[in-house]
């Protein structure tokens, strides 16, 4: 090899290296500083009710978001909300892995567009692969491989539910082996459909079984609560829903404008949920659910997951998010109610994925029965996904 060669090649690898570790700690300070805890643990618990949780059958949560940051998740960190260790700790049995896409730079609550985006400087800066630095769908792809890639390298600890079938065998399993935790695919924000109707099914090919519409801007599909128009749902939408339908995949209203709700419960055939949400009730603000609309997606045999963090419930812990909870069984019943923590969000969360029990604490000072604390800590997310799930 010539020597200018030689020396070529050296620099590239060199370069190369240099990437690779500058990625690493990007993706490390990024991650801890976005993803903090409003309570450290160990966390103090009541005797009773650790007892309560650590026999709970199925402890489930419908949001997280912690593939968006190559956060490697079969070891133990210390920072984050969530990894397999700590899931297993906590008696986790079944986690939604929520894809985020794309986020508008000063993102709010009132009124964002299409026009910046965060994600895409996070994806070079986590070293993801060039084609996520262009494409949303991609994005989508990426990390929906990255779950998958983690669970091969769990050695049988983590395991990708996709259907009802693999479900149940999982929580027969589980009876005689709780070393062991599963997750499920979702979406934020439908733009990751890149406007081509196609594209569900590639979703659904890349083992994504739930997608919410919108997330912080309005897109193709229709209206988030956060955008700007805030409109209802589009002819292209509509398609999507139906699409959906017909492959089973559940239809997640987080983040959607009231509009967009509205038309959705209009035309859905099928339940619907809200993975990750605080409510009018006890928090009054854009991002939470009206009374109309926790009934309406109750109506449709639905779920709301009620979520860990300040804007969602208007408290740092808890017993706020228990008050969301008790506010909404209140009006809709125990059955339609459950855990949407926004684990790894980019939120501070009262607590990471041990403090858990916490929320058992509180259920039980508000005179819940163990019955029902076992529905809304993850029996209610089992039952829905045993029936809305593909066969
Ligand atoms: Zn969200």
């Amino acid at each position: 090899m010539p020597k200018f060669l030689k020396k070529t090649f050296a620099l590239i690898t060199i370069l190369f290296f240099l990437y690779l570790s500058i990625t690493k700690i990007a993706a490390y300070v990024v991650d801890k500083d976005f993803n903090r805890v409003t309570l450290k643990p160990p966390y103090t618990i009541s005797e009773k009710a650790l007892t309560l949780y650590n026999k709970l059958p199925f402890v489930a949560d419908l949001h997280s978001d912690v593939l968006l940051w190559n956060r490697d998740i079969t070891k133990r960190h210390s920072h984050g909300h969530e990894d397999i260790p700590r899931m297993i700790e906590a008696n986790m049995a079944l986690q939604a892995f929520t894809i985020v896409s794309k986020t508008p730079k000063n993102m709010n609550f009132k009124g964002n567009d299409d026009k910046t985006d965060n994600i895409t400087t996070l994806m070079i800066a986590t070293g993801r692969p060039p084609a996520t630095w262009f494409s949303l769908k991609e994005r989508a792809i990426q990390q929906s491989k990255e779950l998958y890639d983690f669970s091969s390298a769990s050695q049988g600890k983590l395991r990708v539910i996709t259907n009802q079938q693999e479900l149940e065998i999982y929580i027969e399993d589980r009876k005689s082996n709780k070393n062991q935790t599963a997750g499920y695919l979702g979406v934020e924000g439908m733009q990751v459909l890149e406007g081509d109707l196609a594209n569900v099914q590639a979703m659904f090919n890349a083992g994504i079984r739930m997608m919410a519409p919108t997330h912080f801007f309005d897109n193709k599909i229709g209206g988030s609560a956060h955008g700007m128009k805030k409109g209802g749902i589009t002819p292209f939408g509509k398609e999507v829903i139906q699409k959906m339908e017909s492959l089973h995949m559940i239809v997640d209203l987080a983040h959607a404008s009231p509009a967009l709700i509205d038309d959705v419960l209009k035309i859905a055939t099928r339940a619907i949920l809200v993975s990750h949400t605080g409510v009018k009730g006890t928090c009054n603000n854009v991002r939470n659910l009206s009374d109309a609309h926790i009934k309406g997606i109750a109506r449709t045999g639905g779920l709301i997951g009620i979520a860990v963090f300040e804007q969602a419930v208007c408290g740092t812990n808890a017993a706020a998010t228990a008050k969301a909870i008790k506010y909404t069984t209140d009006l809709v019943g125990v059955k339609h109610v459950a855990m949407g923590t926004d684990f790894d969000g980019a939120i501070p969360a009262h607590f990471d994925v041990t403090g858990f029990p916490l929320i058992v604490e509180e259920l039980l000072k508000l005179g819940y029965s163990n019955a029902d604390i076992a529905a809304i800590m993850g029996g209610n997310i089992r039952d829905f996904m045993l029936k809305n799930l593909p066969e």
